[in-house]
C-alpha cells in the first residue's frame, strides 16, 4: 500500500464516516427509552403469557430453592420458550456452551418438524435441556478419543436463555455446561458454578457465625458478584485483510512504532471519534435488548483503543455476558467497516488490552462483604474479608497467575515492554495503615484521632477517601470491590474467576472452622475478627504492594519476599501439573484430578499451536512481503549507484544505505530459515516444545521483529506493502 491508496482509503472513511442504525422507536417513530426494550430479547418467564400463575411460582422455587425440575415443568417451560421465540420470529435454537477453546460453541437446530406429515415448530423439554453435539473436535486434552466422543450440553437455568439477531433471521441461545459420557466438565462454565456454589455456601456460614444483629435473621445466601471492564482495538476492516499476522493471529507481529502513540497521553478518555461512537452506539442497543447493562464507554490509553463496561452482575451471569459482549462487538465492528481486535497486544510498543475483572459478594441483605460500613461490627467483617482475600493471594498467587496465562497475555505480563507477571495486591495507604496497626495489636490512629473502636463511621469514608487509583497492581482494591487487572483482553473471564472464587473459598472455610471451635471457647465475635484480621494479615502482609507494579525494584523486592515471578505461559501452566498446588481445587470439589490434567494438557496444546501459527505467518510474512520489498529497494539503489558511476559521482550516500539494508537483509533471512527449521524439529505439542517456544523460539521471532522495524523505517514507502502501525492506529 502507497502512502496514496493509504491517503484514498481514509478520504473514503470520513466520506461515509458513519453507518446508521434502526434505533429501536415505537409505532409513530419516536425513540424508546433503553429501559423500554432493555432484554426484549431475553427470555423472562415472568413475563409468558402462555405459562400460569402457579407454574410462574413452581419455576421460580426450582431456580432459586433449587428444587427439581420435573417433566412436566420441563416441558411446559420448553413450550413457552418456543411460543415466545417464534412470535418473535426465531427458526433455529442451539446449545450455547463455553469449551475449552475459551469462546462460545453452537450448534443450530431448526424448530421446523414434521409430524404425522404436517409442518410444526417444536421445542421438547429434552431438546430444552440436553443436547449431544459430536463433541470429537473439542479440545478435550486427552479425556476422550475421539471414537468415544460423547459430550453432552446441559441447560444451565442460572444464565437466561436468549435471542441472537443477524440481518436475516434469529437463533435461540440456550446457555448449557459442557460434560462428558462420565460428568467430567469439558467446558469452563461446569467448574464455575461449582466455585460459585463453593464459595457461596462457605461465605453464608461465615455470616451466620459472625452476625451479631439484634433480629438474628438468618443470612440465606452470599452472591458472588462480577463486572468486567472489557479493552479493545478496533483497524479498518480494509486494513485488517492486508495484514496476514492479525488475521491468522490477531496481533502484528512486527511494525515500527509511529513517532507520535500515546506518549502524550491525550486518547485516554478524548473524544470519541465519530465513527467508532456509531459503532458503541449499535454495540449497546444490540446489548442492551439481550439484556446485558452497558454502562461505560470511553476511549484507552493506547491510539485505536477503546472500552465498555457493564452493571455488575452475578458472577455466573457476568462471565456469559462477556462472551456475549466480545461477540456482539466483533460482529458490530464488521458492520461499520472495522475488526474488534480482542487480543492482549495487538501492536508492539503501546499498551495492551485488558479485561478487569472486578469481583465482590453480596450477602442476602443487599450487603456488599467488601463495602466498609458505619457499624464497628460489620467493619469487623469487612476487614476479616479483606485479609481472607491477602491470605487468598498468599496461598494462591500462583494459581491465580496460571488462570490467566496464555499466548497473548504473555506480551502483557513479563515480556521487555510488559509489567512483571508477579501476582501482588494493592490494598492502599490507609487499608494497609490499619492492617499493620492490628498486626501489632494497635489501634490505627490517623492525626491523633483513634477510632477504629470508637468512631468506626470515620472508616467508611477514609477506605473510600484513600484507595487512589493504582494501574500498576494485578490485583487492587477499589473501594468496595477487587479488581484482578491481570486478566486477558480475549480471555474466558470464567476461568480466573474459578480460581479466585476457590482460592477465597480455601482461606474462609479455614477460618469458618476457627471460628466455630473459638465460639465454642466461648469468645466474643469482635474479638476472634480480630485475632483473624491479625493473623492472616501477618501472615500475608508480603503479598502486599502498593507502589508502582511496573518497576523493576518491585522485581528485586518480590523476588526478596519470596514471591513467584512466573514469566511465561510455560512457567505458568506447570502449576496445574503440580498436585500439591492444586490440592485446595480438588478439596473443594471445583475440577477433579482428571479435569486438571484436561487443562493441562489442552492449554499446553494450544499455546504451542498458537506459537506455530504465528511463526509460520512470520515466516511466510518475510518471504513473500518483507524480502521482496527489500530487495527491489536494493535494486534500486543498486541501479542508482551505476549510473552515477558512469556519470562519475560518487554515490556515498546511496552506498551506504544498501549496505546497511543488504545486512539487514541478510540476518532476517538466516534468521528465518532458522525459526523454520526449528518449527519443523519441534515435535509433539508437549511442554517441552512450549519451553522452547518461550525460550528461545520467541526471542528469535523478536529479533526478527526487529529487524524488520529497522527495513519498515529505511526502505522507500512506496515499496512497503503492508500497512503500518500509522495506518492502523491513525486512519478512522
Ligand atoms: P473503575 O473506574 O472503578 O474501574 P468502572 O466503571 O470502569 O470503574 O468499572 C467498574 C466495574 O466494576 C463495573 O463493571 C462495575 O459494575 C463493577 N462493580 C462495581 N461494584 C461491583 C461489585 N460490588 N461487585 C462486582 N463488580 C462491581
Ligand atoms: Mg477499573
Amino acid at each position: 500500500m502507497t502512502r496514496k491508496v493509504r491517503a484514498a482509503a481514509k478520504l473514503n472513511n470520513y466520506k461515509s464516516p458513519t453507518r446508521t442504525f434502526d434505533v429501536p422507536s415505537d409505532v409513530n417513530g419516536n425513540p424508546l427509552r433503553v429501559s423500554e426494550y432493555f432484554g426484549e430479547s431475553v427470555f423472562d418467564y415472568q413475563k409468558s403469557d402462555i405459562l400460569t400463575k402457579q407454574d410462574k411460582k413452581d419455576i421460580q422455587d426450582i431456580i432459586s430453592k433449587n428444587k427439581d425440575l420435573t417433566k412436566d415443568m420441563a416441558d411446559k417451560f420448553a413450550n413457552a420458550v418456543l411460543n415466545w421465540a417464534t412470535a418473535k420470529g426465531a427458526t433455529h435454537f442451539t446449545h450455547w456452551f463455553q469449551p475449552l477453546t475459551g469462546s462460545t460453541a453452537e450448534k443450530h437446530d431448526a424448530f421446523f418438524s414434521i409430524e404425522n406429515g404436517q409442518p410444526v415448530e417444536r421445542l421438547s423439554a429434552s431438546q430444552l435441556i440436553q443436547g449431544e453435539p459430536d463433541a470429537s473436535s473439542f479440545p478435550h486434552g486427552g479425556s476422550r478419543s475421539t471414537f468415544e466422543a460423547r459430550g453432552y450440553t446441559s441447560w444451565d437455568f442460572s444464565s437466561p436463555i436468549f435471542l441472537r439477531s443477524n440481518e436475516n433471521g434469529k437463533t435461540l441461545c440456550i446457555p448449557t455446561a459442557f460434560v462428558s459420557y462420565h460428568g467430567e466438565a469439558l467446558d469452563i462454565k461446569t467448574p464455575l458454578l461449582r466455585s460459585i456454589t463453593q464459595l457461596s455456601n462457605i461465605a453464608t456460614k461465615f455470616c451466620n457465625l459472625v452476625d451479631k444483629s439484634e433480629k438474628k435473621e438468618d443470612f440465606e445466601y452470599v452472591e458472588v458478584t462480577a463486572g468486567c471492564e472489557q479493552e479493545y482495538f478496533l483497524v479498518d476492516k480494509g486494513l485488517f485483510f492486508e495484514r496476514p499476522d492479525l488475521v491468522m493471529g490477531g496481533r502484528t507481529l512486527f511494525g515500527a512504532i509511529t513517532s507520535r502513540n500515546q506518549q502524550l497521553e491525550d486518547h485516554y478518555f478524548g473524544t470519541v471519534p465519530d465513527r467508532v461512537m456509531a459503532f458503541m452506539q449499535e454495540v449497546e442497543v444490540e446489548l442492551y435488548k439481550l439484556g446485558v447493562p452497558a454502562k461505560t464507554r470511553h476511549n484507552e490509553v493506547a491510539p485505536g483503543q477503546f472500552e465498555i463496561a457493564p452493571i455488575f452482575n452475578r458472577a455466573n451471569v457476568a462471565a456469559d455476558q462477556n462472551q456475549i459482549i466480545m461477540a456482539t462487538m466483533q460482529s458490530v465492528a464488521i458492520r461499520h467497516g472495522f475488526v474488534c481486535l480482542l487480543h492482549e497486544k495487538p501492536f508492539g510498543g503501546i499498551n495492551g488490552s485488558g479485561k478487569h475483572l472486578n469481583w465482590s459478594m453480596s450477602d442476602s441483605r443487599g450487603k456488599n462483604l467488601l463495602e466498609p460500613t458505619d457499624n464497628p461490627h460489620t467493619n469487623y467483617r469487612f476487614l476479616a474479608v479483606v485479609a481472607m482475600i491477602c491470605e487468598a493471594i498468599n496461598r494462591h498467587g500462583a494459581n491465580l497467575r496460571t488462570a490467566i496465562a496464555g499466548h497473548g497475555n504473555d506480551h502483557r505480563l513479563g515480556a521487555n515492554e510488559a509489567p512483571p507477571s508477579i501476582i501482588s495486591i494493592f490494598l492502599g495507604d490507609t487499608l494497609t495503615a490499619i492492617f499493620e496497626a492490628y498486626s501489632k495489636g494497635e489501634n490505627y490512629s490517623k492525626e491523633g484521632e483513634d477510632f477504629l473502636d470508637l468512631r468506626a463511621d470515620q472508616l467508611a469514608r477514609l477506605v473510600k477517601d484513600n484507595t487512589d487509583r493504582n494501574r500498576t497492581s494485578p490485583f487492587a482494591f477499589t473501594g468496595n470491590k477487587f479488581e484482578f487487572r491481570a486478566v486477558g483482553s480475549s480471555a474466558n473471564v470464567g476461568i480466573p474467576m474459578t480460581i479466585l472464587n476457590s482460592a477465597v473459598a480455601d482461606v474462609m472455610n479455614d477460618m469458618n472452622v476457627r471460628i466455630e471451635k473459638e465460639l465454642d471457647e466461648g469468645k466474643e465475635v469482635d474479638d476472634i475478627l480480630k485475632g483473624i484480621i491479625k493473623d492472616l494479615y501477618t501472615n500475608s502482609s508480603k503479598v502486599v504492594f502498593n507502589g508502582d507494579g511496573y518497576s523493576k525494584d518491585w522485581e528485586i523486592e518480590a523476588e526478596k519476599r519470596g514471591l513467584p515471578n512466573l514469566r511465561t505461559t510455560a512457567d505458568a501452566l506447570s502449576v496445574i501439573a503440580d498436585p500439591k498446588s492444586n490440592e485446595f481445587l480438588t478439596k473443594l470439589g471445583v475440577y477433579t484430578s482428571a479435569e486438571l490434567e484436561t487443562r493441562y494438557n489442552v492449554r499446553v496444546e494450544r499455546y504451542v499451536k498458537h506459537r506455530q501459527i504465528e511463526f509460520n505467518t512470520l515466516i511466510n510474512m518475510v518471504n513473500k512481503d518483507i524480502l521482496p520489498a527489500a530487495i527491489e529497494y536494493k535494486k534500486q539503489l543498486a541501479e542508482s549507484i551505476n549510473m552515477q558511476k558512469q556519470v562519475g559521482v560518487e554515490a556515498k550516500v546511496d552506498m551506504s544505505i544498501l549496505k546497511e539494508i543488504n545486512e539487514k537483509v541478510e540476518a532476517l533471512k538466516a534468521d528465518n530459515e532458522k525459526l523454520d527449521s526449528m518449527l519443523e524439529t519441534m515435535g509433539e505439542e508437549d511442554i517441552k516444545a512450549a519451553e522452547k517456544i518461550a525460550k528461545e523460539m520467541m526471542p528469535l521471532s523478536e529479533k526478527m521483529a526487529d529487524t524488520i522495524a529497522y527495513l519498515e523505517e529505511n526502505v522507500s514507502e512506496e515499496l512497503w506493502s503492508l500497512p503500518t502501525y500509522y495506518d492502523m492506529l491513525f486512519i478512522r
